[in-house]
């Protein structure tokens, strides 16, 4: 049996939301985790603390995942200070919805940079040194959005099926190096990017969704730190998210 431990852990947009209760999880277990954010000193900061007061190491980094280079040092000085990369999980992710029609150019390469092309720069640096080691284990964060389509997410539907595509065609690849590869789908899920969904349409979205509320980071983290421990699966996407029907 493979070994299922974490090892040491890096999380891409970890300082907010489902990519902090998946350090915190991670943490708990008492690993050593790196995590990047893009500018929110304050709650990386915090984050730092909090890890620490649980028991674990997680260090912050600020680093713009759209910055390949920025991405190749964060990764290569990570693994210089604390040891090889056992876990990776790409959390970072933005949202900027409006319909096709109205769509500017610069929400479509924002958000295709920052959730699809952020997650290939994490892969791609990382996944030498674990093919090298002939371990490792990745997480990536889509959506139900990117499974199903949904109106007024041109762009984030299409940057997130890009992350299932891209991680099944990479499980298939290094499979064969012991690396496994899969995906987390969350639901709508009680964080900032949601935050400003309220009144009518946080009612309907509710009604779509069978377990009749929004999910919590902590439950998305769960479904991670399973799928980052579960020794023979990979090229999966498991849904986390409700039941909901989009
Ligand atoms: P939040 O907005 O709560 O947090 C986003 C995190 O990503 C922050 O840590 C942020 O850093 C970081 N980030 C954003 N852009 C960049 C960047 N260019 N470089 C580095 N870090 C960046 O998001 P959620 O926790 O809600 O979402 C996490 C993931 O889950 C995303 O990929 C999202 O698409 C996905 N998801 C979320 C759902 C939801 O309902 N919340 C549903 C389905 C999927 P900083 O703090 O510095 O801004």
């Amino acid at each position: 049996m493979p070994d299922s431990s974490p090892g040491v852990v890096l999380v891409s947009g970890g300082s907010r939301g489902i990519g902090r209760a998946t350090v915190l999880r991670f943490a708990r277990q008492g690993a050593q985790v790196a995590f990047c954010y893009r500018s929110n000193k304050t709650a990386a900061a915090d984050l730092e603390k909090e890890a620490a007061e649980l028991g674990g190491r997680a260090v912050a980094t600020e680093v713009d995942v759209t910055d390949a280079d920025a991405v190749r040092g964060w990764v290569a000085e990570t693994e210089a200070r604390v040891g090889p990369l056992g876990t990776v999980v790409t959390s970072a992710g933005i949202v900027r919805d409006g319909p096709l029609l109205r769509m500017p150019d610069e929400d479509w390469h924002q958000v295709v940079d920052v959730n699809l092309s952020g997650m290939y720069n994490v892969c791609r640096s990382v996944i030498f040194p674990m093919m090298k080691r002939k371990s490792g284990s990745l997480v990536n964060i889509s959506s139900v959005s990117g499974v199903f389509g949904n109106p007024t997410q041109c762009n984030y539907s299409a940057a997130k099926s890009g992350i299932i595509g891209f991680t099944r065609a990479l499980a298939k690849e290094v499979g064969k190096y012991g690396i496994r590869a899969n995906v987390v789908a969350p639901g709508l899920i009680e964080t900032d990017m949601t935050a400003d969904l309220s009144g009518k349409r946080r009612q309907e979205a509710l009604s779509a969704i069978p377990l009749g509320r929004f999910g919590s980071s902590e439950e998305v983290a769960d479904a991670v730190v399973y799928l980052a421990g579960a020794s023979y699966i990979t090229g999966s996407v498991l849904q986390v998210d409700g039941g909901i029907v989009i």
